[in-house]
Protein backbone atom coordinates (compact mmCIF):
# COMPACT_ATOMS: atom_id res chain seq x y z
CA UNK A 1 0.00 0.00 0.00
CA UNK A 2 0.98 3.77 -0.22
CA UNK A 3 1.21 5.95 2.76
CA UNK A 4 -0.51 8.90 2.74
CA UNK A 5 1.69 12.44 2.80
CA UNK A 6 5.33 11.20 3.03
CA UNK A 7 7.60 10.79 0.46
CA UNK A 8 7.57 6.81 -0.47
CA UNK A 9 6.83 4.69 -3.25
CA UNK A 10 4.39 5.83 -5.45
CA UNK A 11 2.87 3.34 -7.97
CA UNK A 12 3.96 3.91 -11.49
CA UNK A 13 3.85 0.48 -13.18
CA UNK A 14 2.49 -2.72 -12.85
CA UNK A 15 5.79 -3.28 -11.17
CA UNK A 16 7.64 -0.35 -10.72
CA UNK A 17 6.96 1.96 -8.04
CA UNK A 18 8.52 6.04 -8.11
CA UNK A 19 10.05 6.88 -5.65
CA UNK A 20 9.53 10.87 -5.00
CA UNK A 21 6.98 13.39 -4.58
CA UNK A 22 3.39 11.54 -4.15
CA UNK A 23 0.41 13.17 -3.63
CA UNK A 24 -1.93 12.20 -0.15
CA UNK A 25 -4.66 10.37 -2.53
CA UNK A 26 -4.79 7.04 -1.63
CA UNK A 27 -5.68 4.23 -4.16
CA UNK A 28 -9.45 3.47 -4.83
CA UNK A 29 -9.75 -0.70 -2.85
CA UNK A 30 -11.21 -1.66 -6.08
CA UNK A 31 -8.59 -0.58 -7.86
CA UNK A 32 -6.15 -2.32 -5.47
CA UNK A 33 -8.29 -5.46 -5.40
CA UNK A 34 -7.74 -6.00 -10.18
CA UNK A 35 -5.42 -8.38 -10.31
CA UNK A 36 -2.16 -8.13 -11.45
CA UNK A 37 -2.90 -9.85 -14.52
CA UNK A 38 -0.51 -7.60 -17.00
CA UNK A 39 -0.89 -10.24 -19.95
CA UNK A 40 -0.12 -7.33 -22.69
CA UNK A 41 2.54 -5.70 -21.86
CA UNK A 42 4.20 -9.13 -20.76
CA UNK A 43 3.56 -10.17 -24.28
CA UNK A 44 4.96 -7.16 -25.08
CA UNK A 45 8.51 -7.44 -23.35
CA UNK A 46 8.54 -11.06 -24.44
CA UNK A 47 8.04 -10.04 -28.17
CA UNK A 48 10.74 -6.98 -27.54
CA UNK A 49 13.05 -9.43 -26.52
CA UNK A 50 12.69 -11.44 -29.14
CA UNK A 51 13.41 -8.86 -31.97
CA UNK A 52 16.11 -7.44 -30.02
CA UNK A 53 17.34 -11.05 -30.68
CA UNK A 54 15.87 -11.45 -34.18
CA UNK A 55 16.03 -7.50 -35.69
CA UNK A 56 14.95 -8.92 -38.73
CA UNK A 57 12.15 -11.26 -37.52
CA UNK A 58 8.98 -10.25 -39.50
CA UNK A 59 6.51 -10.62 -36.66
CA UNK A 60 2.84 -11.53 -37.58
CA UNK A 61 1.21 -10.08 -34.14
CA UNK A 62 -2.44 -12.61 -33.67
CA UNK A 63 -2.49 -10.74 -30.01
CA UNK A 64 -4.33 -8.38 -29.54
CA UNK A 65 -8.02 -8.22 -31.10
CA UNK A 66 -6.89 -5.67 -33.19
CA UNK A 67 -8.15 -5.23 -36.52
CA UNK A 68 -5.57 -4.48 -39.62
CA UNK A 69 -7.43 -4.31 -42.80
CA UNK A 70 -8.06 -0.47 -44.51
CA UNK A 71 -11.60 0.71 -44.15
CA UNK A 72 -13.37 0.71 -47.37
CA UNK A 73 -13.06 4.16 -49.42
CA UNK A 74 -16.94 4.67 -49.14
CA UNK A 75 -17.09 4.55 -45.47
CA UNK A 76 -14.24 6.99 -44.92
CA UNK A 77 -15.32 9.34 -47.92
CA UNK A 78 -18.49 9.72 -45.76
CA UNK A 79 -16.59 10.36 -42.27
CA UNK A 80 -14.13 12.85 -44.98
CA UNK A 81 -17.39 14.76 -45.72
CA UNK A 82 -18.86 14.96 -42.30
CA UNK A 83 -15.82 16.35 -41.74
CA UNK A 84 -15.73 18.77 -44.27
CA UNK A 85 -19.10 19.99 -43.23
CA UNK A 86 -18.59 20.88 -39.77
CA UNK A 87 -16.34 23.68 -41.24
CA UNK A 88 -19.63 25.28 -42.93
CA UNK A 89 -22.18 26.67 -41.34
CA UNK A 90 -25.07 24.78 -42.83
CA UNK A 91 -22.89 21.50 -41.69
CA UNK A 92 -21.86 22.46 -38.84
CA UNK A 93 -23.45 20.35 -35.94
CA UNK A 94 -22.61 20.33 -32.05
CA UNK A 95 -24.03 18.37 -28.75
CA UNK A 96 -26.65 15.39 -29.41
CA UNK A 97 -28.25 13.80 -29.65
CA UNK A 98 -26.69 12.10 -26.89
CA UNK A 99 -28.60 8.67 -27.93
CA UNK A 100 -27.33 8.57 -31.50
CA UNK A 101 -28.72 10.14 -34.95
CA UNK A 102 -31.92 8.56 -35.38
CA UNK A 103 -31.24 7.56 -38.83
CA UNK A 104 -28.46 5.35 -37.69
CA UNK A 105 -30.22 4.32 -34.71
CA UNK A 106 -32.64 2.87 -37.52
CA UNK A 107 -30.70 1.61 -39.90
CA UNK A 108 -28.87 -0.35 -37.25
CA UNK A 109 -32.48 -1.57 -36.18
CA UNK A 110 -33.14 -2.62 -39.63
CA UNK A 111 -29.74 -4.44 -40.66
CA UNK A 112 -29.50 -6.45 -37.53
CA UNK A 113 -32.62 -6.57 -35.45
CA UNK A 114 -35.01 -7.30 -38.32
CA UNK A 115 -38.10 -9.03 -37.58
CA UNK A 116 -37.06 -8.92 -33.66
CA UNK A 117 -39.17 -6.38 -32.94
CA UNK A 118 -36.32 -3.79 -31.96
CA UNK A 119 -36.99 -0.09 -32.64
CA UNK A 120 -34.91 2.31 -33.33
CA UNK A 121 -35.27 4.07 -30.10
CA UNK A 122 -33.93 1.12 -27.82
CA UNK A 123 -31.06 1.56 -30.06
CA UNK A 124 -28.02 3.63 -28.14
CA UNK A 125 -25.00 4.56 -30.69
CA UNK A 126 -22.31 5.05 -28.81
CA UNK A 127 -18.13 4.99 -28.77
CA UNK A 128 -17.89 1.15 -28.66
CA UNK A 129 -18.75 -2.13 -27.15
CA UNK A 130 -16.05 -1.99 -24.18
CA UNK A 131 -16.94 1.45 -23.14
CA UNK A 132 -21.09 0.20 -22.71
CA UNK A 133 -20.01 -2.33 -20.42
CA UNK A 134 -18.58 -0.53 -18.05
CA UNK A 135 -21.48 2.15 -18.42
CA UNK A 136 -24.11 -0.60 -17.53
CA UNK A 137 -22.01 -1.23 -14.41
CA UNK A 138 -22.45 1.95 -13.53
CA UNK A 139 -26.02 1.89 -14.10
CA UNK A 140 -26.08 -1.40 -12.22
CA UNK A 141 -24.02 -0.17 -9.07
CA UNK A 142 -22.29 -2.51 -6.53
CA UNK A 143 -24.66 -4.27 -5.12
CA UNK A 144 -25.85 -6.73 -7.52
CA UNK A 145 -23.95 -10.33 -8.42
CA UNK A 146 -21.86 -10.90 -11.68
CA UNK A 147 -21.93 -14.49 -13.14
CA UNK A 148 -19.46 -14.14 -16.51
CA UNK A 149 -18.61 -17.61 -19.08
CA UNK A 150 -15.31 -18.81 -18.52
CA UNK A 151 -12.88 -18.14 -20.43
CA UNK A 152 -14.09 -14.53 -20.45
CA UNK A 153 -13.19 -11.57 -22.50
CA UNK A 154 -11.51 -9.17 -19.30
CA UNK A 155 -14.08 -6.21 -19.32
CA UNK A 156 -16.47 -8.35 -17.77
CA UNK A 157 -14.54 -9.22 -14.93
CA UNK A 158 -12.19 -6.25 -14.72
CA UNK A 159 -15.06 -3.48 -14.61
CA UNK A 160 -17.12 -5.97 -12.06
CA UNK A 161 -13.74 -5.40 -10.15
CA UNK A 162 -13.71 -1.51 -10.52
CA UNK A 163 -17.47 -1.05 -9.56
CA UNK A 164 -16.75 -3.11 -6.17
CA UNK A 165 -18.52 -6.27 -6.72
CA UNK A 166 -15.90 -8.67 -7.37
CA UNK A 167 -14.87 -9.82 -3.74
CA UNK A 168 -11.33 -11.09 -3.08
CA UNK A 169 -8.65 -12.61 -5.70
CA UNK A 170 -8.25 -16.61 -4.76
CA UNK A 171 -4.74 -17.15 -5.27
CA UNK A 172 -4.88 -20.42 -6.21
CA UNK A 173 -7.47 -20.20 -8.90
CA UNK A 174 -6.57 -16.53 -10.03
CA UNK A 175 -10.90 -16.32 -9.39
CA UNK A 176 -12.69 -13.56 -7.52
CA UNK A 177 -14.63 -14.42 -5.27
CA UNK A 178 -17.96 -13.05 -5.48
CA UNK A 179 -17.75 -13.72 -9.15
CA UNK A 180 -19.62 -16.77 -10.56
CA UNK A 181 -17.29 -18.22 -13.37
CA UNK A 182 -19.44 -20.55 -15.88
CA UNK A 183 -17.27 -23.46 -17.21
CA UNK A 184 -17.23 -23.14 -21.19
CA UNK A 185 -15.38 -25.42 -22.45
CA UNK A 186 -15.08 -28.06 -25.02
CA UNK A 187 -16.09 -30.88 -22.68
CA UNK A 188 -19.60 -29.02 -22.29
CA UNK A 189 -19.88 -28.00 -25.42
CA UNK A 190 -18.82 -24.46 -24.40
CA UNK A 191 -22.38 -23.57 -23.04
CA UNK A 192 -22.48 -23.69 -18.83
CA UNK A 193 -24.67 -26.11 -17.25
CA UNK A 194 -27.68 -23.85 -15.73
CA UNK A 195 -28.73 -27.07 -13.58
CA UNK A 196 -25.82 -26.31 -11.39
CA UNK A 197 -25.34 -22.48 -12.06
CA UNK A 198 -26.46 -19.93 -9.23
CA UNK A 199 -28.52 -17.38 -9.72
CA UNK A 200 -26.80 -13.84 -10.22
CA UNK A 201 -28.60 -10.26 -10.93
CA UNK A 202 -26.67 -10.27 -14.36
CA UNK A 203 -25.26 -12.60 -16.80
CA UNK A 204 -22.43 -11.28 -19.14
CA UNK A 205 -22.44 -13.84 -21.94
CA UNK A 206 -20.64 -13.05 -25.06
CA UNK A 207 -21.29 -14.79 -28.50
CA UNK A 208 -19.50 -15.64 -30.68
CA UNK A 209 -16.74 -15.67 -27.37
CA UNK A 210 -13.77 -13.79 -27.17
CA UNK A 211 -11.22 -16.35 -26.45
CA UNK A 212 -13.05 -19.64 -27.72
CA UNK A 213 -14.48 -18.55 -30.95
CA UNK A 214 -17.70 -20.63 -30.45
CA UNK A 215 -21.06 -19.33 -31.04
CA UNK A 216 -24.03 -20.62 -29.09
CA UNK A 217 -26.71 -22.54 -30.28
CA UNK A 218 -30.52 -20.82 -30.69
CA UNK A 219 -31.40 -23.94 -28.60
CA UNK A 220 -28.72 -23.00 -26.07
CA UNK A 221 -29.78 -19.22 -26.25
CA UNK A 222 -32.96 -20.10 -25.66
CA UNK A 223 -32.33 -22.40 -22.47
CA UNK A 224 -29.68 -19.20 -20.84
CA UNK A 225 -33.55 -16.78 -21.61
CA UNK A 226 -35.44 -19.19 -19.67
CA UNK A 227 -32.36 -19.07 -17.09
CA UNK A 228 -33.08 -15.80 -16.81
CA UNK A 229 -36.50 -15.28 -16.76
CA UNK A 230 -37.20 -17.82 -14.00
CA UNK A 231 -34.21 -16.23 -11.68
CA UNK A 232 -35.37 -12.74 -12.77
CA UNK A 233 -31.83 -12.10 -13.86
CA UNK A 234 -30.43 -9.52 -16.89
CA UNK A 235 -28.62 -11.15 -19.75
CA UNK A 236 -26.04 -8.61 -21.03
CA UNK A 237 -25.34 -10.13 -24.22
CA UNK A 238 -22.38 -9.19 -26.31
CA UNK A 239 -22.37 -9.68 -29.99
CA UNK A 240 -19.53 -7.88 -31.14
CA UNK A 241 -17.97 -10.76 -33.23
CA UNK A 242 -21.98 -11.55 -34.72
CA UNK A 243 -21.38 -10.45 -38.18
CA UNK A 244 -18.49 -13.51 -38.51
CA UNK A 245 -21.17 -16.19 -37.45
CA UNK A 246 -21.15 -18.39 -40.81
CA UNK A 247 -23.98 -21.20 -39.10
CA UNK A 248 -27.50 -20.82 -38.22
CA UNK A 249 -26.46 -19.87 -34.89
CA UNK A 250 -28.49 -16.91 -33.54
CA UNK A 251 -26.54 -13.13 -34.41
CA UNK A 252 -28.42 -11.33 -31.67
CA UNK A 253 -29.98 -12.50 -28.36
CA UNK A 254 -33.28 -10.95 -29.80
CA UNK A 255 -33.76 -13.87 -32.05
CA UNK A 256 -35.01 -15.69 -28.92
CA UNK A 257 -38.84 -15.07 -27.94
CA UNK A 258 -39.02 -12.95 -24.78
CA UNK A 259 -35.02 -11.92 -24.68
CA UNK A 260 -36.26 -8.32 -24.61
CA UNK A 261 -37.59 -9.01 -20.92
CA UNK A 262 -34.41 -10.43 -20.14
CA UNK A 263 -31.56 -8.87 -22.23
CA UNK A 264 -29.75 -6.14 -23.27
CA UNK A 265 -27.46 -6.06 -26.16
CA UNK A 266 -23.94 -4.87 -26.60
CA UNK A 267 -22.10 -4.91 -30.08
CA UNK A 268 -19.63 -2.87 -32.11
CA UNK A 269 -18.69 -1.30 -35.33
CA UNK A 270 -14.86 -2.20 -34.40
CA UNK A 271 -14.62 -6.00 -35.91
CA UNK A 272 -17.26 -6.21 -38.82
CA UNK A 273 -15.97 -2.74 -40.24
CA UNK A 274 -12.17 -2.38 -38.77
CA UNK A 275 -14.02 0.54 -36.52
CA UNK A 276 -11.44 -0.11 -33.79
CA UNK A 277 -9.99 3.36 -34.11
CA UNK A 278 -12.69 5.25 -35.44
CA UNK A 279 -15.01 3.89 -32.59
CA UNK A 280 -18.65 3.23 -32.68
CA UNK A 281 -20.89 0.61 -31.20
CA UNK A 282 -24.27 0.46 -29.66
CA UNK A 283 -26.39 -0.85 -27.30
CA UNK A 284 -29.63 -2.57 -27.74
CA UNK A 285 -31.82 -1.48 -24.38
CA UNK A 286 -35.69 -3.15 -24.60
CA UNK A 287 -38.60 -1.15 -23.33
CA UNK A 288 -39.64 -4.29 -21.45
CA UNK A 289 -36.75 -4.38 -19.22
CA UNK A 290 -37.38 -3.23 -16.05
CA UNK A 291 -35.86 -3.30 -12.59
CA UNK A 292 -37.71 -5.55 -9.45
CA UNK A 293 -39.56 -2.82 -8.98
CA UNK A 294 -41.08 -2.28 -12.53
CA UNK A 295 -39.07 0.73 -13.34
CA UNK A 296 -37.82 0.64 -16.65
CA UNK A 297 -33.84 0.64 -17.28
CA UNK A 298 -34.06 2.06 -20.84
CA UNK A 299 -34.60 5.29 -18.39
CA UNK A 300 -32.02 4.63 -16.04
CA UNK A 301 -29.70 3.96 -19.16
CA UNK A 302 -30.88 7.55 -21.38
CA UNK A 303 -29.80 9.25 -18.09
CA UNK A 304 -26.11 7.45 -17.75
CA UNK A 305 -25.64 8.34 -21.82
CA UNK A 306 -26.62 11.95 -21.14
CA UNK A 307 -24.73 12.08 -17.90
CA UNK A 308 -21.55 10.09 -18.47
CA UNK A 309 -20.77 10.12 -22.37
CA UNK A 310 -23.32 13.04 -24.65
CA UNK A 311 -22.99 10.65 -27.89
CA UNK A 312 -20.71 9.42 -30.32
CA UNK A 313 -18.62 11.78 -32.81
CA UNK A 314 -20.51 12.68 -35.80
CA UNK A 315 -17.99 11.72 -37.96
CA UNK A 316 -17.70 8.43 -36.66
CA UNK A 317 -21.51 8.06 -37.27
CA UNK A 318 -21.51 9.23 -40.58
CA UNK A 319 -19.23 6.57 -41.17
CA UNK A 320 -21.23 3.98 -39.51
CA UNK A 321 -24.41 4.92 -41.59
CA UNK A 322 -21.78 4.22 -44.93
CA UNK A 323 -21.43 0.85 -43.25
CA UNK A 324 -25.40 0.14 -43.34
CA UNK A 325 -25.76 1.29 -46.55
CA UNK A 326 -25.74 -1.49 -49.26
CA UNK A 327 -22.58 -0.71 -51.02
CA UNK A 328 -20.47 -0.28 -47.93
CA UNK A 329 -21.77 -3.57 -46.07
CA UNK A 330 -20.94 -5.43 -49.25
CA UNK A 331 -17.58 -3.69 -49.26
CA UNK A 332 -17.13 -5.14 -45.61
CA UNK A 333 -18.21 -8.34 -46.17
CA UNK A 334 -14.67 -8.67 -47.88
CA UNK A 335 -12.73 -7.64 -45.12
CA UNK A 336 -14.95 -9.99 -43.45
CA UNK A 337 -14.05 -12.63 -45.66
CA UNK A 338 -10.24 -11.93 -45.35
CA UNK A 339 -10.06 -12.24 -41.87
CA UNK A 340 -11.90 -15.23 -41.95
CA UNK A 341 -9.58 -16.89 -44.48
CA UNK A 342 -7.13 -16.01 -41.80
CA UNK A 343 -8.70 -17.55 -39.40
CA UNK A 344 -9.64 -20.80 -42.06
CA UNK A 345 -5.66 -21.05 -42.29
CA UNK A 346 -4.92 -21.21 -38.74
CA UNK A 347 -7.36 -23.58 -38.23
CA UNK A 348 -6.45 -25.93 -40.91
CA UNK A 349 -2.83 -25.72 -40.19
CA UNK A 350 -3.25 -26.68 -36.63
CA UNK A 351 -5.89 -29.69 -37.07
CA UNK A 352 -3.39 -30.84 -39.79
CA UNK A 353 -0.79 -30.96 -36.82
CA UNK A 354 -3.37 -33.44 -35.20
CA UNK A 355 -4.44 -30.82 -32.71
CA UNK A 356 -7.28 -30.18 -31.39
CA UNK A 357 -8.68 -26.73 -32.37
CA UNK A 358 -11.73 -24.64 -31.81
CA UNK A 359 -13.36 -21.37 -33.21
CA UNK A 360 -12.36 -19.88 -36.51
CA UNK A 361 -15.78 -20.58 -38.13
CA UNK A 362 -17.94 -18.25 -36.33
CA UNK A 363 -15.22 -15.87 -35.60
CA UNK A 364 -11.93 -14.63 -36.50
CA UNK A 365 -9.51 -16.48 -34.04
CA UNK A 366 -9.36 -19.70 -32.97
CA UNK A 367 -8.50 -21.49 -29.77
CA UNK A 368 -6.14 -24.59 -29.83
CA UNK A 369 -5.41 -27.09 -27.16
CA UNK A 370 -2.13 -27.77 -26.13
CA UNK A 371 -2.35 -30.43 -23.61
CA UNK A 372 0.39 -30.83 -21.05
CA UNK A 373 2.50 -28.17 -21.82
CA UNK A 374 2.29 -24.55 -20.52
CA UNK A 375 0.71 -21.99 -22.42
CA UNK A 376 4.01 -19.32 -22.13
CA UNK A 377 5.86 -22.22 -23.28
CA UNK A 378 3.85 -22.56 -26.07
CA UNK A 379 3.40 -19.31 -26.44
CA UNK A 380 7.79 -18.80 -26.48
CA UNK A 381 7.60 -21.80 -28.69
CA UNK A 382 5.73 -20.37 -31.63
CA UNK A 383 7.60 -16.90 -31.43
CA UNK A 384 10.83 -18.06 -31.01
CA UNK A 385 10.22 -20.74 -33.93
CA UNK A 386 8.13 -19.09 -36.45
CA UNK A 387 8.36 -15.38 -35.21
CA UNK A 388 4.21 -15.19 -34.96
CA UNK A 389 3.03 -13.48 -31.13
CA UNK A 390 -0.21 -15.54 -29.98
CA UNK A 391 -2.00 -15.10 -26.32
CA UNK A 392 -1.22 -18.11 -23.88
CA UNK A 393 -4.84 -18.67 -21.99
CA UNK A 394 -4.04 -20.40 -19.22
CA UNK A 395 -6.94 -20.22 -16.44
CA UNK A 396 -5.36 -17.01 -14.66
CA UNK A 397 -4.32 -15.02 -17.90
CA UNK A 398 -7.50 -16.29 -19.62
CA UNK A 399 -7.32 -13.10 -21.53
CA UNK A 400 -8.48 -12.96 -24.71
CA UNK A 401 -6.61 -15.97 -24.53
CA UNK A 402 -6.38 -17.90 -27.80
CA UNK A 403 -4.17 -20.79 -27.02
CA UNK A 404 -4.36 -22.88 -23.98
N1 LIG B 1 -16.44 -7.26 -26.81
C1 LIG B 1 -15.60 -8.23 -27.20
C2 LIG B 1 -16.02 -9.64 -27.07
C3 LIG B 1 -14.35 -7.91 -27.74
O1 LIG B 1 -13.51 -8.87 -28.12
C4 LIG B 1 -13.98 -6.55 -27.84
C5 LIG B 1 -12.65 -6.17 -28.36
O2 LIG B 1 -11.72 -6.94 -28.47
C6 LIG B 1 -14.88 -5.59 -27.41
C7 LIG B 1 -16.10 -5.97 -26.91
C8 LIG B 1 -14.53 -4.15 -27.46
O3 LIG B 1 -15.09 -3.57 -28.60
P1 LIG B 1 -15.00 -2.02 -28.89
O4 LIG B 1 -13.82 -1.80 -29.77
O5 LIG B 1 -16.30 -1.71 -29.57
O6 LIG B 1 -14.88 -1.29 -27.60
Amino acid sequence: GIKRGIQFLCLKSPNERKIGHCTKVPRGINMENLQSGYLFPEIFIRESNHVQKKPHARLIKLGVGNTTEPIPDIITSAMAEQAHALSTGQGYRGYGPEQGNMALRIAIAEKFYQNMGVKGNEIFVSDGAQCDISRFQMLLGSNVSVAVQDPSFPAYIDSTVIVGRAGKVQMETGKYGSIVYMKCEPENNFFPDLTTTPRTDIIFFCSPNNPTGSAASWHQLNQLVEFAKANGSIIIYDSAYATYITDESPRSIFEIPGAKEVAIEISSFSKFAGFTGVRLGWTVVPEELSYSNGYPIINDYNRIVCTCFNGASNISQAGGLACLSAEGYQALSTTVGYYKENAKILFDTFASLGMKVYGGRNAPYIWVHFPGFSSWDVFSEILENTDIVTVPGNRIWSRRGRVY
